[in-house]
């Protein structure tokens, strides 16, 4: 039998899900027990480049409370042409053109191989989607070349078929016409005033548009040049019809005309901008792909949504501030922007925040935006940086099939077998307030419903999903020999940027078990590194409404807990502790998880922290185990490259490193190798072997730039650099100066005041064997 780790490296490249425990107890009391919640981390759709094309759509089983998706797992029955649903177990007949199937001749979602299948919906016309650019106009003319630039290159990067509108602000916000040709019009709003839909409909005289009487601009039926004009509002118009108008416009655009008096900050409209933005979207594109992309180079100042006022001596707000209730406007604009955020995720539609400027921007207030409707949060110090013209052009990537990789309006529905009921989500995703009967009465995340919204998706999108397991009764019908088994069914709707409606069916199936007598199968089933996101998850979940010590505290409590219940020991003698081998390294994520930015916020701006927790939400598995523990490869004339401890003891004279954090990518140049560069020998021929150790990281470290949304920092520093910090924060201290001993050769000394990890494992030992705890 294969080993656990190699189960679940097969499930997770095969159906993008991977559990905190892969093998379920059969009550729900043993379920609680556990400690670290049933659950998985979902990537609906996880780039799979060997699914076969299915131009038709899923069978439903039949009974209407159920309507699950037929899959490898339901009981086909090939002489009387039915099949069992493995969720209800009622029988369905298959539909007419299934008379043919055998067991040699089985459609493809019923084969082992796919319990993960995608269907794509050939007869609902395609739709194209549409990219709304809101654009702050205050800020400095290098900022503003450089913006046009990225923007006039975004439009060459976007499908033929996409509609496009703009909408730029400052002191006041206007909406440009853009089927004009040679003159540039556009209406003109104020923007210190929160305009409903309705006023923004009847000021711009729009149409209300219905879901039914909507034309499609798109429709494959029709030639384009036979499509009526007058479809599309003047405002929003297919990008083949308007690209050298918009290109021209946005050359043309200047900067905010009004003067920016000494001691103020310029009068920005960013709310009233993004609230005009979504009242025309969601009044001629209702349930529609589109994308608002938000360019700010500063804080909202004035209107809806106003983060700081103009006077400069009034500081932008930062978390001690928050802590002390000290930060006049956070709370109403954090009301205004999520209400906002929940208007656009019912409308399918997406908002992006591109920030940069030096000063925060109010990201913390607007988070909602990206985090509700699967917008990309971007922050960087100016918009003339490699960092936000690279970011911004892989906004447009295409995977290896040259299809772009960002999907609209997608919704996530799960059905479980009866043994299972869910709990809750956590993601960048709305609750779809589908009260199922799978629903459970107690919520984790996002609960009360078994379907979700992510507007805007990506291959690497990943939710959190938790369950609870029901109390089975004796003699089910589903008892099977060999066992009993739980499913679970994720049904993924989407419309891909073609156009096309496609449906991702995922069905998973684990074993249950009674956890009273089989405790070590279901300890040995533990996936540590999933669940160390889970609980990173949900302690972010948290912090947003609790205060950051209550949340350490619980995290404490559930990891003593954790030993407690599977570490073998004798009681009140920690050094009889010891851990299994699917628990050994969960501490160590939880401490690292501890002193992460993720929960230590007050060295951050509240803006970090919203970007930090942002990606924490989104990406998946592995890069968020990157981002709580990060990497770090070492390069020395020892050997090739290789990966060694996160710890203070890894930082050798000798040596290069190299850290991944997801956020940053740093090169460190120990001690003896910077005296070695400042001397420079990589440029003598006779070591030629140093210029290419010298080159090692930066290659790799180049690789990863390349490859990573957003691009991480790229950091480049040697012992006692100013920005060695950086690395020093996030190693493990084992070597302090309270420890230290001078003249010792190994590790570099560490100034902090938090415990180190064998201080930590000792503590853990301590309370989790003491029969008082
Ligand atoms: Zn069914």
């Amino acid at each position: 039998m294969a080993t656990y780790q190699e189960f679940i490296a097969q499930n997770e490249e095969r159906d993008g899900v991977r559990f905190t425990w892969n093998v379920w107890p059969s009550t729900r009391l043993e379920a609680t027990r556990l400690v670290v919640p049933l659950g998985c981390q979902f990537t609906p759709l996880k780039e799979r480049y060997d699914l076969p094309p299915l131009n038709y759509d899923p069978v439903l089983c039949t009974n209407k409370t159920c309507r699950s998706v037929l899959n490898p797992f339901c009981a086909v029955d090939y002489r009387a042409k039915t099949w069992t649903c493995n969720f209800c177990l009622q029988r369905n007949n298959f539909p007419p053109q299934y008379a043919g199937i055998t067991e040699q001749l089985q459609p493809a979602e019923l084969s082992p191989q796919y319990t993960t299948i995608e269907y794509t919906l050939t007869r609902t016309p395609a739709q194209p989607a549409v990219f709304l650019f809101v654009v702050d106009t205050c800020m400095d003319e290098d900022d503003m070349t450089a913006l046009k630039e990225s923007l006039q290159m975004a439009l060459s990067l976007l499908p033929t078929d996409a509609l496009v509108g703009l909408i730029t602000f400052g002191r006041m916000v206007h909406i440009h016409e853009l089927n004009c040709e040679g003159m540039t019009r556009s209406y003109v709003f104020r923007g210190t005033k929160d305009y409903t839909a309705k006023q923004v409909q009847d000021m711009l005289g729009l149409m209300k548009q219905q879901g039914n009487q909507r034309p499609l601009p798109g429709n494959p039926n029709m030639p384009p040049q036979q499509q009526p004009q007058n479809f599309f509002s003047k405002f929003i118009q297919p990008l083949s019809a308007c690209d050298m108008s918009l290109t021209d416009l946005l050359g043309e655009l200047q900067r905010d005309p009004w003067p920016v008096l000494q001691g103020k900050r310029a009068l920005r409209s960013t709310g009233a901008a993004l609230s005009i933005a979504a009242g025309l979207l969601e009044t001629l594109y209702p349930n529609t792909g589109a994308r608002v992309m938000v360019f700010i180079a500063g804080p909202c100042t004035q209107g809806p949504g106003i983060i700081i006022d103009e006077e400069f001596k009034h500081t932008i707000r930062s978390h001690h501030d928050i802590e002390k209730d000290n930060a006049k406007y956070m709370k109403k604009a954090i009301k205004f922007y999520e209400a906002l955020s929940n208007r656009s995720a019912v409308n399918g539609h997406v908002i992006d925040l591109y920030s940069s400027a030096l000063d925060q921007t109010g990201l913390h207030e607007m988070k909602y935006c990206s985090n509700y409707t699967g917008g990309h949060m971007v922050m960087g110090d100016s918009f003339n940086t490699s960092l936000f013209k690279q970011t911004f052009q892989k906004v447009f990537a295409k995977d290896n099939k040259n299809e772009y990789r960002m999907s609209f309006g997608a919704t996530i529905e799960v059905k479980t077998s009866r043994e299972l009921k869910v709990c809750g989500s956590i993601g960048s995703c709305v609750s779809l307030a589908q009260r199922a009967s799978n629903v459970s009465e107690t919520e984790l995340g996002m609960g009360g419903t078994n379907a979700w919204k992510i507007c805007g998706i990506y291959p690497n999108s990943t939710l959190s999903m938790f369950f609870e397991v029901l109390n089975q009764q004796q003699g089910s019908a589903q008892a099977q020999p060999g066992g009993q088994r739980g499913y679970v069914q994720f049904i993924t709707q989407y419309q891909h940027l073609s156009g096309f409606k496609k449906i991702r069916v995922t069905t998973v199936a684990r074993n249950l078990i009674d956890a009273a007598t089989n405790m070590p199968t279901i300890a040995a089933s533990f996936d540590q590194e999933c669940a160390s996101v889970a609980m990173a998850r949900i302690a972010v979940y948290r912090s947003d409404t609790e205060e950051g010590s209550d949340v350490l505290r619980w995290l404490d409590k559930m990891l003593i807990r954790l030993c407690q219940k599977f570490a073998i020991y004798d009681k009140d003698n920690p050094a009889s502790f010891q851990l299994t081998d699917t628990f050994t390294l969960y501490p160590q994520f939880m401490y690292h998880l501890r002193r992460s930015q993720f929960l230590q916020v007050f060295n951050n701006s509240p803006d970090e922290t919203a970007f930090y927790r942002h990606y924490l939400l989104v990406e998946d598995l592995t890069q968020c185990l990157v981002m709580i523990q990060p990497i770090l490869y070492a390069y020395s004339f020892g050997g090739p490259p290789e990966p060694v401890l996160l710890d203070s003891s890894s930082i050798l004279p000798d040596r290069i490193l190299l850290m991944d954090t997801f956020y940053h990518i740093l090169i460190y140049h120990g001690e003896t190798i910077a005296q070695w560069i400042k001397a420079g020998y990589q440029e003598l021929p006779e070591y030629e072997n140093f210029k290419q150790l010298l080159q090692a990281p930066v290659g790799d470290a180049t690789e990863i730039l390349q490859n990573r949304f957003p691009m991480p920092r790229y950091i480049v520093t040697e012992a006692g650099g100013s920005q060695a910090r950086f690395l020093l924060y996030k190693v493990n201290p084992s070597q302090t100066h309270t420890n230290y001993g001078w003249g010792q050769a190994v590790g570099a000394p560490i100034l902090t005041d938090d415990v180190n990890l064998q201080t930590f494992m000792e503590h853990l030992k301590k309370l989790a064997v003491s029969t008082t705890t």
